[in-house]
């Protein structure tokens, strides 16, 4: 059956029609969508026909809510949603001064194998439709009473391997009749799938990209993300120059510094080297422990000077807040956790 939340506001139209509704009609359907509601039940504007033919023709997704976890520290809420095949993903709501943000997932599970991170240890199970994003932003927004100003696409999942859900699901957040946040408030994460970064550069959205770089070297990166093997440092940072030539964005690097593997000032001065000519902003992230992993975080001085070294020569480089550190905060962990229990 067809997602009708992953339809634009023009194919709704279209199928509207089809079905002999009135021109209007699309619109107040899709207003009801991106209102987060539930059933379409409760469009209760709607002949009860149309309702009754639109539950047979289409499905409304709706994720449930398996479970809820908010920091006492910052009030960061932590959710995990059970989608309507029976997988979950999680979504992060931080509460920053510039806005409420919401971390979303873009896929169950990822392919992608990264050393550190807790997502990928199961591989991909399946991609999120661009419904099911905004789903994420739609239910935290519901149940947190808060409004949402800021997206970033940073949980679970490479969201440059769901292109082109995460395209039609930008287009939707962004719509006027729908939440119309603006691209400048989106960032999106990827760990380096070139021809992906490379067409989103052809787009031209404002959105920020960020990179996670986490080596300077063909060596390392490769060890801990398996990506580099395929596309390695140089080709990515060229990728990177192409990028910003083309949308004029600012790239924002991650950088997780992981004890005696990239966080020596030999990795800083290649580091630097590597980003000359890149309008960069360097973003250093205390590795998070991940249970299964036998890497472990850097020294809190060490991600200090490293990040002076960074500074020093001017590239602008900040060490990420810890949210939620009490609620499992880094992606992954709150999915894999309840993997675990069911297993
Ligand atoms: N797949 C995308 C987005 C998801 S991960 C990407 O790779 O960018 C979001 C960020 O968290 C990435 O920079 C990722 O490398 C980082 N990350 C994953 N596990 C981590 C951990 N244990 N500690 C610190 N950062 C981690």
């Amino acid at each position: 059956m067809n997602e009708i939340k992953t339809l634009n506001l023009s194919e709704l139209k279209t199928e509207l029609t089809a079905l002999g509704q009135p021109g209007f009609r699309a619109k107040q359907v899709y207003t009801w969508l991106h209102r987060g509601v539930r059933s379409f039940d409760e469009m209760t504007d709607l002949p009860k026909s149309l309702r009754q033919t639109l539950a047979q023709n289409y499905l409304l997704t709706a994720p449930t809510m398996v479970r809820r976890q908010e920091s006492k520290l910052d009030g960061t809420v932590k959710y995990l949603w059970q989608l309507w095949d029976g997988n979950c993903v999680e979504t992060v709501l931080m509460r920053y001064h510039h806005g409420n943000t919401v971390c979303i997932s873009s896929e169950v599970g990822c392919a992608m194998g990264c050393a550190f991170c807790a997502s990928t240890i199961g591989g991909l199970v399946r991609r999120l439709s661009a419904g099911e994003m905004l789903d994420e932003v739609l239910f935290t927004e519901a149940d947190s009473g808060l409004p949402i100003s800021n997206i970033v696409l940073m949980g679970i999942g490479e969201p440059l391997d769901n292109y082109e859900n995460v395209c039609r699901f930008l287009e939707l957040v962004n719509s006027g009749e729908g939440m119309n946040i603006g691209m400048r408030h989106i960032s999106l994460s990827t760990c380096g799938i070139v021809p992906r970064i490379l067409e989103l550069a052809e787009s031209k959205l404002q959105l920020t990209l960020s990179v996670s770089l986490h080596a300077p070297d063909d060596e390392t990166r490769s060890k801990i993300m398996p990506v580099n093997r395929r596309w390695p440092v140089d080709e990515l940072l060229d990728a990177c120059r192409t990028y910003y030539e083309k949308t004029g964005r600012r790239i924002s690097f991650e950088y997780a510094m992981i004890r005696d593997v990239n966080d020596s000032p030999e990795a800083a001065r290649l580091l630097l080297k590597k980003l000359r000519g890149l309008s960069a902003h360097v973003n250093l992230i205390p590795l998070n422990n991940v249970e299964e992993s036998p890497l472990k975080p850097s020294e809190r001085g060490t991600v200090l000077r490293f990040q002076r070294l960074l500074e020093e020569q001017g590239v602008a480089c900040t060490v990420r807040r810890t949210l939620g550190s009490d609620i499992d905060a880094s992606c992954g962990q709150l999915r894999r956790k309840n993997q675990q229990k069911t297993l």
